[in-house]
């Protein structure tokens, strides 16, 4: 069965786009810890991820660099924060979160709450900085 994110990379359930190559894909969290909360997955359905190769895990960071370098300039923040928990979706990814300070990076604390409109700008916002 197909993971809820192939199915968003697929276009089959919608998303707010930040970046694709032919390999990743990234899109904003629909329910963000920080404005601009990205996460960055591979095309490839694999769940663990520890169980991407060596090879893809490499450039699976590289595309996540870059798009952290587009979220820094498009969202205030001091850093791009990584994280990486995959207990909800299994398909492998690579949460990027703006962050001022180490609570922010935290996924226990309440979830902002973005109108889509919001979100769509943020991403917006982030595509333009690519
Ligand atoms: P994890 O698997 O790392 O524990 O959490 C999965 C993340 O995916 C959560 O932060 C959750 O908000 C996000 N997420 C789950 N379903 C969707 C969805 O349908 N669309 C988007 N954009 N994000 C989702």
């Amino acid at each position: 069965m197909s993971t809820i994110f192939s199915k968003i990379i697929a276009g089959e359930i919608p998303c707010h786009k930040v970046a694709e190559n032919e390999s990743f894909f990234a899109f904003l969290d629909i329910n963000p810890v920080a404005e601009g909360h990205t996460l960055v997955v591979p095309k490839q359905e694999i769940d663990y991820i520890f169980d991407v190769d060596d090879e893809m895990l490499g450039r699976m960071i590289q595309f996540a660099k870059t798009v952290a370098r587009a979220i820094e300039k498009a969202v205030p923040c001091k850093r791009i924060g990584l994280a990486v928990i995959g207990l909800e979706v299994p398909h492998a990814h690579i949460h990027l979160i703006p962050i001022q300070q180490v609570s922010d990076l935290s996924f226990t604390k309440p979830k902002l709450t973005k109108t889509p409109e919001e979100l769509a700008r943020t991403a917006a916002s982030i595509r333009a900085m690519l």
